[in-house]
């Protein structure tokens, strides 16, 4: 009889489900907005990180499809081969620009930009600070680099001038923390981290994906939010989150982004992003450099949903931020409140063990300025019907 080659696989698949660990996949049949089609039913739309509410936004959509009619639906090689298209060289500057930094590069994704510039900068003999609850992709980036990786405690600036002082033997340094940090929506001291960086002379690198669109003046970011403009050498941002489409991005010194041009291996050999999605990234950076409305509208809905939910008794956590984790224990009580919110016409996203630590299982409610404020309360509604019935509040 034959071996059974992928036998380990369905065992591992078994392993998943009887632990609640298998992941399964909701079905989105419309466009990402405050209401999606979830599995054929119309419910209110609380998961996305839709932050402004680009995703289905007519401009981007006009101008997506404008880029098209003009330059087609593919790049047709990596650029560093077969050219790079005016369009993503204008979306660099623009980025840039928005950021104000002196250079900015795009990558396919936020994740591949991790990918591309910790391996381009730090290989075997160097030493990455890393907080301990970064993002796969910063963790991935670095694994990759060879370079040891010395983790501090969450957001901890005397932790990480300790593990400093440890690291004694070391060719090249970088500290690096996301800039929000996507499971409870507290921020990173940035602020003491580039002190420390600065008075040790070691690269500080921030990947701001949850904080664009967000933080700072008119969502400018984390580095504008603490105006430390200057003194991050390197930002990692994406454009799937706020800015509605997809595609990811370093910011930062010249010296850094000619560098990566050189050696940024997802940029070297994966294609680039369609030209239909950066002219829609494009459009997305003219709607935040024309009006701060969007972004101030985000933060409205997130003062009035957290402030209401408290007073209905909820446990919203830490967050700073848009990001709204409605803390409930263990992970069964999770998943069947969100289970019932969706049968409630809610959908939300229930977080459990290992993507959270073991007893802060949680409801992660994303807040976007597409909510009306009668969203916001039915949204509301649901979530004290289904507290109340639950024994929660
Ligand atoms: C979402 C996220 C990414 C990945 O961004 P993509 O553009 O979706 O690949 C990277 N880093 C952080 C911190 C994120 O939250």
């Amino acid at each position: 009889m034959a071996t059974d080659k992928t036998a380990f696989v369905r065992e591992e698949l078994d392993s998943l489900r009887e632990q609640g660990l298998y992941i399964s996949i909701r079905t989105i049949g419309s466009a990402q907005e405050a209401w999606v089609t979830v599995d054929g039913k119309r419910v209110l739309n609380f998961c996305a990180n839709n932050y402004l509410g680009l995703a289905n936004h007519p401009r981007m959509k006009e101008a997506a499809k404008r880029a098209i009619d003009e330059y087609g639906v593919g790049p047709a090689a990596v650029r560093s081969i077969a050219g790079t298209m005016t369009l993503h060289l204008e979306l660099e500057e623009r980025l840039a620009h928005f950021k104000q930094v002196e250079d900015a590069l795009s990558f396919q994704s936020g994740f591949n930009a991790n990918l591309a510039v910790i391996p381009a900068l730090m290989s075997q003999g160097d030493v990455i600070f890393s907080d301990e609850l970064n993002h796969a992709s910063i963790i991935d980036g670095c694994r990759l680099s060879r370079a040891k990786i010395a983790r501090f405690e969450h957001r901890n600036p005397d932790s990480l001038r300790q593990v400093i002082e440890q690291e004694t033997e070391y060719g090249r340094r970088l500290i690096i923390t996301d800039g929000v940090f996507s499971m409870d929506g507290d921020i990173a001291p940035l602020d003491k981290l580039a002190d420390i960086a600065d008075d040790h002379g070691i690269l500080l690198m921030t990947d701001d994906a949850h904080g664009e669109g967000v933080l700072g003046r008119g969502g400018r970011g984390i580095v504008d939010h603490f105006d430390l403009h200057g003194r991050v050498d390197i930002e990692v941002g994406t454009l799937s989150k706020a800015f509605g489409v997809v595609g990811g991005y370093v910011a930062g010194k010249k010296d850094i982004v000619q560098w990566l041009r050189q050696r940024g291996r997802p940029f070297l050999f994966s294609s680039a992003v369609t030209p239909a999605d950066v002219a829609a990234c494009i459009a997305a950076v003219d709607l935040l450099e024309e009006s701060t409305e969007l972004v101030e509208r985000l933060w409205e809905n997130t003062r009035y949903f957290k402030a209401e939910m408290k007073g209905l008794g909820f446990d919203t956590g830490e967050s700073e931020t848009p990001i709204t984790p409605v803390m409930l224990g263990e992970a069964p009580v999770a998943f069947e409140f969100s289970k019932q919110l969706f049968d409630g016409g809610l959908f939300t996203m229930a977080l459990g063990f290992p993507t959270v630590p073991r007893g802060k299982a949680r409801i992660r409610v994303m807040l976007s300025a597409a909510h009306s404020r009668d969203d916001l309360d039915q949204a509301l509604g649901i979530f004290k019907d289904v507290g109340q019935q639950m024994g929660v509040v």
